[in-house]
């Protein structure tokens, strides 16, 4: 597990989505407990030792504690204790996101419908889908951010990410393997609006 974490890691630096030590990744090790990247590791060069065992009930449990986990660590565990089938969380920090997360915020919401892309989304089929993302407003308060967020997945179950403005996206999945195709998915489509929307701007300004 700790290999596919550091992997994911190495790979969303590379793609320019968790520059400059920013986003965090995590693995439900069993029920109480989880992996979690440690605060402000360069995720480009990520190792085993930069992950964290946290117990969901007690907090942080690791045998090194110089090691802190990350800042979002509280977010991270209360969407674990909210869902059991949850068993990766992952966390970007993308500019098409940052882009559409500050154009959206005002609506509080984006929605996604027509693309073949979002049948990489856990349990949709179609792309006559309509995909709805969450923007919540930025908070360095987690326990604060973390009440807003967990009300809004209570009332949709059918969620699978949200953005915090200005910030990044959060997703996650049974493993992490669905998890990353998600975080894969979410990627692209964001590209995807961002470019056409710069298009459009483009074709009205001749
Ligand atoms: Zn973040």
């Amino acid at each position: 597990m700790k290999n596919e974490l550091v992997g994911i890691s190495h790979l969303f630096y590379a793609r320019g989505w968790s520059l400059a030590t920013s986003s965090n990744f995590s693995a439900r090790l069993d029920p109480g407990h989880i992996l979690i990247t440690a605060s402000g590791k360069d995720k480009g060069s990520l190792k085993d030792a930069d992950l964290v065992e946290i117990d969901l009930m007690a907090g942080l449990t690791s045998s090194d504690s110089q090691i802190k986990p990350s800042a979002e660590t509280y977010l991270h565990a209360e969407l674990y204790r909210q869902d059991p089938e949850i068993g990766a969380v992952l966390h970007t920090h993308s500019v098409y996101g940052t882009i559409l997360s500050e154009k959206f915020a005002p609506y509080g919401r984006f929605e996604f419908s027509g693309y073949e892309m979002l049948k990489a989304l856990r349990g949709v089929l179609t792309h006559e889908h309509t995909e709805i993302i969450p923007i919540f407003p930025n908070n360095q308060d987690m326990t604060a951010l973390s009440k807003i967020v967990l009300a809004t997945l209570a009332e949709s179950r059918e969620m699978h990410s949200f953005l915090i403005d200005r910030h990044g996206l959060y997703t996650w999945g049974r493993d992490i393997g669905e998890a990353k195709r998600h975080i894969e998915a979410l990627e692209f489509l964001f590209e995807c609006e961002c470019r056409k929307a710069y298009n459009m701007d483009s074709e009205r300004k001749r």
